[in-house]
């Protein structure tokens, strides 16, 4: 376990702070309510759930810390009482998902964002928001450096998503030079673990659950497009650090260790067993052809660099998805907000 737990002493002090995360049911917000009730604030989750299951988070319903508030953040948002932090982390986030409801993602970054900072000014919070690494699109530098504008297609896809994180940023931190609201901005890079949605198209769960049900492993495109996949654990360390330093500008939080989509295959294949064999189907619109972090900002700044290597993070993540349900494995949709009232 990377993370660090507080001391009891310092969880007393802790104990009035109180913390906003929108996306809590999400797969980072959900282990982000996990860090936060862990060192003893008071945590608000928010989330529409459209894309967020609320098995994530269920357990944290009895704990009088904890509250949840069924809310679309693109419409105002009303909290009562004061804030000291926002963690902005709703959105829907694999491909599969922002093709589906483009209109919901592109509310999401930039209304629900808009929403957010207003909240922040009014609590006089700090917020973080979550960007991307989508925001460098295709990207010609490599790795990718903070400084870097990106190569992104507005009109295509993965424009939604790209186009309104970017948007985030310019009204953050439009919000941090013209009303100094305290305010950090995070580029998350692919991330994996446990809680993730088995069934959200994304790379490691699509061949997760290929290999699970018996079926081909699909590599899109010839497989040479290059990925960097960082476990949760050390992601969620780096958006802890970021949070309580002073730091304004955008921050490359991801892991480094770069592979291609065909070999990474090949080690999904290794470590679940699978007889199956790998099918090549065509490679989605403008899926970006390599992504790599370049985290000097983030070790000079932050002192953080990733723990977790692969191997390790991927053999947690996949016992976590051989735990779950049979029927989970061929589910197409996920728990929502009815099937937790009567
Ligand atoms: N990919 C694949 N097979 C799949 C799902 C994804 O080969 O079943 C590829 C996809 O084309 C991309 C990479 O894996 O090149 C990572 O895709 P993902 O959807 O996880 O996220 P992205 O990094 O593209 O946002």
């Amino acid at each position: 376990m990377v993370s660090r737990i507080l001391a009891s002493e310092e969880r007393i002090f802790m104990k009035n702070k109180k913390i906003l995360i929108t996306g809590a049911a999400g797969f980072i917000g959900s282990h982000l309510c996990d860090r936060f009730m862990a060192e003893g604030y008071q945590v608000i989750g928010m989330d529409n759930l459209i894309t967020g299951d609320l098995k994530n988070i269920e357990y944290l319903f009895k704990e009088k810390n904890f509250e949840f508030f069924h809310h679309d953040v693109s419409s105002f948002v009303y909290v009562p009482g004061h804030l000291d932090y926002i963690l902005h982390f709703a959105s829907p986030a694999s491909p599969i998902d922002y093709l589906k409801i483009p209109i919901q993602t592109l509310k999401v970054g930039s209304l629900g964002t808009h929403n957010l900072l207003g909240l922040a000014r009014s609590k006089k919070a700090r917020i973080l928001v979550a960007s991307t690494s989508e925001v460098y699109g295709d990207p010609k530098v490599h790795p990718q450096t903070e400084d870097y504008y990106g190569n992104v297609n507005p009109i295509g896809p993965r424009g939604v998503y790209d186009e309104a994180k970017r948007f985030q940023e310019a009204i953050t931190m439009a919000y941090h030079t013209f009303h100094g609201i305290d305010t950090r901005i995070v580029r998350i890079f692919n991330t994996y673990g446990p809680k993730m949605r088995l069934n959200d198209g994304r790379v490691l769960p699509a061949f997760i659950g290929q290999a699970l049900r018996g079926e081909d492993l699909t590599i899109f495109g010839d497989g040479s497009q290059t990925r960097s996949f960082c476990y949760i654990d050390d992601l969620i360390e780096g958006i802890v650090k970021l949070l309580f330093s002073d730091y304004t500008y955008p921050v490359n939080i991801g892991n480094p260790d770069e592979i291609t989509i065909k070999e990474f295959a090949e080690e999904i294949i290794r470590l679940t067993g699978t007889k199956q064999k790998v099918v090549y189907r065509p490679i989605p619109e403008d899926d970006p052809s390599q992504r790599k972090p370049d985290i000097t900002k983030a070790k000079e700044i932050l002192g953080w660099e990733p723990r977790v290597s692969r191997k390790e993070g991927l053999e947690i993540t996949y016992s976590y998805f051989k735990s779950l349900p049979e029927e989970e494995l061929h589910k197409t949709e996920h728990h929502t907000f009815k099937d937790y009232i009567r």
